[in-house]
């Protein structure tokens, strides 16, 4: 339903946190955040709920830099706190947080993921643990292997994408399902509506479908799907508050 991310901040938990209040309207069932530091200290909280439930269960130990966060519409799998984004390869390297829906992800669980073993019942599990089996298998690089899983995925996806191992980068794509790039000084910011960033930033940048986006606190590298770099000019939108 709802995704925002942010990399570069000090402040990385309340930002999430902010935007996924500002996501509210759209309504959902559940939410999440994970935050992470240079020092790879990385916290998942979800709760299944209001926004309010979830910061309950926010301890002040969640500080970080980068993280990304959820709320959830229920597709695939009831509304419950494992079904809840953001969601973790079973090694807990790689945390995605997904809007839409994997039209093949039983084909992909059969084909790719017979021996996995899932804590939930969503569509969105069998992507992250996907991108993980095809890093490991491959010896690919978190783009790569985000790339190659793309490939398989058929359906509706807005993906922020992280790796434990890399908490200075948010890897982002999305097929016809809202997801845009929001720019700030010193830090960058990744989201499904507007709304969620604007107290953080009036600097936008549209993404396209299928491209692969990597996000740091001072870059935005856009490759369209056969790797080709894309250059995109920013834009000025003043929204209310
Ligand atoms: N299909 C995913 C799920 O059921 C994502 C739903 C959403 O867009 O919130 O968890």
């Amino acid at each position: 339903c709802g995704i925002v991310g942010v990399v570069g901040s000090r402040n990385a938990r309340d930002i999430l946190m902010q935007g996924l209040e500002k996501l509210e309207y759209r309504g959902y069932d559940s939410a999440g955040i994970f935050v992470t530091n240079e020092a790879q200290a990385a916290h998942l909280v979800k709760s299944v709920g209001r926004i309010a439930d979830l910061r309950e269960k926010i301890g002040m130990e969640v500080t970080g830099t980068s993280g990304i966060g959820h709320t959830r519409w229920a597709t695939h799998g009831k509304p419950s706190e494992s079904n809840a984004h953001p969601h973790q390869s079973a090694d807990e390297q790689f945390v995605l947080v997904h809007n839409g829906v994997i039209e093949n992800y039983l084909e992909i669980k059969r084909e790719y993921l017979a021996d996995d073993h899932f804590t939930g019942e969503t569509d969105t599990e069998i992507a992250v643990h996907l991108i993980a089996k095809l890093a490991k298998e491959k010896n690919l690089s978190t783009a790569d292997a985000f790339k190659a899983a793309l490939n398989i995925i058929e359906g509706s996806y807005a993906f922020a994408l992280m790796n434990v191992l890399e908490p200075d980068v948010i890897y982002v794509a999305k097929n016809k399902s809202p997801l845009l790039i929001g720019l700030g000084d010193g830090y960058n910011m990744v989201c499904s509506d507007a709304m969620a960033m604007i107290r953080e930033t009036s600097e936008f940048m549209e993404i396209h479908d299928k491209e692969l986006v990597t996000l740091t606190k001072d870059g935005v590298l856009i490759q369209d799907a056969a790797g080709n770099k894309m250059s995109r000019e920013p834009y000025t939108a003043e929204l209310d508050i």
